[in-house]
This record gives structure tokens, sequence and C-alpha cells, in this order.
């Protein structure tokens, strides 16, 4: 079956190395002391869906990103791993957003370069936000089921995919109608490496915005470049471009705001080493009494 793919995929901050300049005094993330990196999740995401792409001739993988220019890299990150290509979603207007607002300007740039998608694939989570709501909000805002915590696409055939979601205490197998939305989780299969060939092929491909005058591309003849080669074209979206409402978008559609970020590094001497006696966890049980961090 020949199926239209999206998968979405959010560049971060590798929150993974956070060392001690990774927030900056005023508690908001110093994004350049930590590199920026495609969602690990997201890369288990794509990997679903370059399978489905294997075992169905025919099938498009198109990444979708909001993000500000420099995130056109996951989409060449995922074209050198297989993808068809992608769109960056991008606008002064998108900046500040909150899942609401993300899952918003998500579902209506979807509805505009993909409206009869058969599968949109996300990661379950993203490792600088945490909340893992986009996914299923994305799905709500579309109107499409959602499959959870998936691990492995069992079976996609005849309007019908199978799927085994990973779930507290054991796995479950559901099957859904297509169109739906997946979010895969970090322990389903790795994604596939780079493709030495697809590297020398997309390592050019760029978004409209990445060509600005002071760019490491700007001297590049891209108008005739994309004319010739249209696969090195990325393709980049406003939001006047996907017709969205600018109220629900950045700042203006979020209702939630994150007041402060506090980086706590744990210190020794802020450790208590416990035994198993009675006395111990009483104490124990008083102290996060008194602190309010139970009862
Ligand atoms: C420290 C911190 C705390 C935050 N706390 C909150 C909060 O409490 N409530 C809140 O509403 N927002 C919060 N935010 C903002 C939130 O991170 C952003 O709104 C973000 O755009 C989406 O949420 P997420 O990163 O949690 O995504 P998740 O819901 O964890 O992401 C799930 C999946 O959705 C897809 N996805 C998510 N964002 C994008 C994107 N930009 N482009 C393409 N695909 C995407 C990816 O496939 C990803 O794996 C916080 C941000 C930070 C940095």
């Amino acid at each position: 079956m020949k199926m239209n793919i999206i998968v979405l995929a959010k560049q971060v901050p590798d929150t993974r190395n956070v060392g001690p300049d990774a927030m900056t005094p005023e508690g908001t993330v110093n994004r350049s002391a930590l590199p920026a990196i495609f969602n690990p999740e997201d890369l288990n995401a794509l990997e679903q869906a370059l399978r489905l792409k294997d075992q169905n001739p025919g099938t498009t993988v198109t990444v979708i990103t909001m993000g500000p220019g420099r995130a056109a890299e996951v989409i060449r990150e995922a074209m050198y791993r297989g993808a068809d290509g992608g769109y960056l979603l991008t606008d002064r207007a998108f900046a500040g957003a909150d899942t609401l607002a993300t899952s918003y300007a998500l579902s209506v740039a979807i509805k505009h370069v993909a409206p009869g998608a058969d599968l949109i694939i996300g990661g379950r989570q993203a490792i600088d936000g945490d909340t893992a709501q986009v996914g299923p909000q994305v799905a709500e805002k579309l109107g499409l089921n959602q499959i959870t915590y998936a691990e492995e696409i069992l079976s996609c055939q005849d309007g019908k995919i199978v799927v085994r979601r990973h779930i507290d205490g054991g796995v479950e197998t559901v099957e859904s109608a297509l169109p739906c939305v997946l979010t895969v989780n970090g322990s389903a299969a790795a994604c596939r490496p780079r493709n030495a060939k697809r590297v020398m092929k997309f390592k050019r491909a760029l978004a409209p915005m990445e060509l600005k005058p002071g760019t490491a591309f700007a001297d590049l003849p891209y108008a005739d470049q994309y004319e010739k080669r249209p696969f090195l074209k990325i393709g980049q979206l406003t939001c006047a471009d996907v017709d969205a409402d600018l109220q629900q978008c950045g700042l203006s559609g979020s209702p939630t705001k994150v007041k402060a970020v506090e980086n706590i590094v744990f210190k020794t001497k802020e450790s208590k080493v416990l035994t198993g006696s009675d006395e111990d966890i009483n104490g124990l049980m008083q102290e996060l009494l008194a602190s309010h961090t139970i009862g």
C-alpha cells in the first residue's frame, strides 16, 4: 500500500549532557552551551516511518519541524537517513509556543502540506519540554485516532494499523483505522544510520531562509539550483502560508507560562545514607511530612 507519512521532529538542546553553564542567570536555557540535536525519540519515530516506506514502494516520508532556521538541520539529517524531504515551519509568530500552540501550528501545517496523510508519527516526548503532550494534541486537533507509547508497527495494510505498545507492566497490541497519529518510545528500534550516498545527494538541501546574506551558503546560486534540482529545496512555511490563526500561535496562543527553570545540582552534603531500620524510616517519613513533600 502506497502511503503518505508525516514525521514530526523537533530540534532540541542536548539536555542529556547538562553542565554547570546550561542555564543563564535568568533561568532560561543557555542554548549556546548545549549542542542542538535531533530529539532522540523522533529518530525512533523516523525509523518506524522508514520501515513502512521500505515495505510499501511509492510511500513518501515527509518531516515537519517547527523552529528557527537552524532547525532545518533535522530535516537534512532525516533525508540522509531516508526521508524524502520536509518542511520547516518558521515564523516569529510561532515563538514562545507551549504545547497547545505547538500542536495547533503543527496540525494546521499537516492539513496544509498533507491533507490526505495516512500516518503522522512523532516521538513520545521531547527532551527539553518533556511533556509528551504534542502528539496526542495533534491527533485531537486533526480528529484522528492516536496510539501512544508505540514500540513496533506489526502490520499496516487495508486501511488498518496494528501496533505493539509498551505500557507500565507489560505490552499491549492495538489496532486502529488509518489515518492515525502514533507516538513512539525510545525503546523502539534505533534509527538506521546516515547513508553515505544520501549525504552526498542532500548535503546542500536548504530551506530558503538558510540562504540569507551572511550565512555559509549565501553565495551559492540556489535559485538556479532549486529549478534544476527540486529535491534540494526544503520547504519553508510561515503562519500565513498555512493559514494559521495568529491568536492561537506562539505566546498569544499559549496559556502555559514557564515562570522559572532551576538547575539543581545535588551535592554530597545534601544527601543522607539511611539504613532499612524502623528508626531511619520513621525519621525520613517525619522529614517528608514536615516539608510537605508527602501527606
Ligand atoms: C523547561 C521547559 C519546561 C516547559 N514546560 C511546559 C509546560 O509545562 N507546559 C507546556 O505547555 N509547555 C511547556 N514548555 C514548552 C514546550 O516545551 C514547548 O511548547 C514545545 O514546543 C512542545 O512541547 P514539548 O517539548 O514538551 O513536546 P512533547 O510533547 O514532549 O513532544 C512530543 C513530540 O511532539 C513532536 N514535537 C514537539 N514539538 C515539536 C516541534 N517544534 N516541531 C516538530 N515536532 C514537534 C515531536 O515528535 C516530539 O517528540 C516547556 C519548555 C521548557 C524548555
